[in-house]
């Protein structure tokens, strides 16, 4: 049951779904191919798609490969039509991009930070105003990933750096020193935790698409993990759900920035690489290094996985997931010491677990997992009927011709 009683709430209700299942499989099938998806009848989906391409929504090209039969259209973003701003802020570093419906990125800006909230934010935020005004209407909203817990009102925590309850969204939208405010209509940032924002766009465009119960693990200066049930990471009572590095698995008994003694973190990520070497680590600092060694010391990085083999057994044993997926250095773990990671994995686990262990698998987004979850995050509230409204409210004339250009392949890349 969808709820539309009404010739134009069904109609409403058919638009969200069509702009969806475009945007969730990359703009990337036919308009026959969509109709029969969703069930549509022809005509129906014909009289849709050109109401969203009046509207600025859709933009129709013919299919690159037709063979035969009648001339296919495939329906993807309007060169005109909504664009949503995603921010990667990492502990030395934020990534910001533009991503149009069907999920193409363009990279906008990349700019190092000292660590600091005012340092990472101040500038972040005056780089989306000026974005954001380019852009101009286009701006759906911003959605900004951290490499931290988020609690509900997002307020965020980022141990290594002395973060405390940094209230993200007001310094983003605070006006900067050189006087570069936020458009009115940008509205306030959609904050997530990193890892969260990860397994969200590995469930919608990567290797969780369609699994029931999947385990996530983003590994960048330490972990996290996340459980993701049915196509959504399990974000716990206080949103802060996404926090397995902090789990004493490894029998270790370090300190841990975050207040815990042992967490399984302190063994796995770039921090752990970098102490393996002798070293200095922590405050977000040595992402060069770590990759140097990373390239260079197999010991370092086989030490490093079969940390992350022993702590993703304790992790199987209590979820009983189908599959566990890494991102960021994970990815490089899997690749580069695949067989240290099993030999401490499976021991590990339980014997009723070990005739059909869950399989373990590299991303297949890489280090873009978080940027593509914060973009899900932010089409997540505009692909609804509401927002869709919104849209067309403001956008009575988007099906004219402009000879403004807005496109975001005028940015530049930086970094
Ligand atoms: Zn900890």
């Amino acid at each position: 049951m969808n709820g539309a009683t009404t010739s134009g709430e069904l109609r409403a209700h058919n638009r969200v779904r069509l702009l969806r299942a475009v945007h969730d499989c990359g703009a990337a099938r036919t308009r026959s191919q969509l109709t029969r998806d969703l069930h549509l009848a022809r005509g129906t989906a014909s009289v849709l798609v050109a109401g969203l391409v009046e509207d600025g929504l859709l933009h129709e090209e013919p299919a690159p490969e037709h063979t035969r039969g009648r001339p296919t259209q495939v329906p993807g973003p309007h060169p005109y039509g909504p664009v949503a701003l995603a921010v990667d802020v990492r502990e030395d570093a934020w990534e910001l991009a533009a991503c149009e419906l069907g999920g193409r990125v363009t990279v906008l800006e990349v700019r190092p930070h000292d660590g600091t909230p005012q340092g990472a934010l101040g500038t972040l935020g005056a780089a989306i105003a000026t974005h954001g005004r380019r852009l101009g209407h286009r701006v759906i909203g911003v959605g900004v990933a951290l490499a931290g817990p988020v609690r509900h009102g997002d307020l965020v925590d980022i141990a290594h750096l002395g973060w405390r309850a940094v209230d993200v969204p007001a310094l983003l939208t605070a006006p900067s020193p050189g006087g570069d405010v936020a458009p009115e209509g940008l509205g306030a940032p959609v904050v997530g935790n990193d890892t969260a924002l990860a397994a969200l766009a590995e469930a919608r465009r990567g290797r969780l698409q369609g699994v029931g119960v999947g385990l996530h693990l983003h590994v960048d200066f330490d972990l996290g993990g996340v459980l993701v049930v049915d196509g959504r990471p399990v974000a716990g009572a206080g949103g802060t759900g996404a926090e397995f590095g902090h789990m004493p698995l490894t029998g270790g008994d370090r300190l841990c920035p975050c207040g815990a003694v042992g967490c399984w973190g302190m063994d796995v990520g770039a921090n752990a690489l970098l102490r393996q070497v002798g070293l200095a680590y922590g405050g977000g600092r040595g992402r060069e290094q770590a990759e140097h060694v990373l390239a260079t010391s197999p010991e370092s990085v086989e030490a490093t996985a079969r940390a992350l083999g022993r702590g993703i057994a304790a992790l199987v044993n209590a979820h009983d997931p189908e599959v566990v997926t890494l991102s960021g250095h994970g990815v490089q773990l899997w690749e580069r010491a695949g067989r240290a990671l099993l030999e401490a994995y499976e021991p590990g686990l339980m014997a009723i677990r070990r005739d059909r262990p869950p399989r373990i698998e590299g991303s297949a987004l890489g280090w873009r997992g978080s940027l593509l979850g914060a973009m899900e995050s932010v089409f997540d509230a505009f692909l609804t009927t509401e927002g869709l409204e919104l849209w067309r409210k403001s956008h009575p004339d988007q099906g004219r011709d402009t000879p403004e250009q807005q496109s975001v392949t005028h940015s530049t890349l930086e970094g």
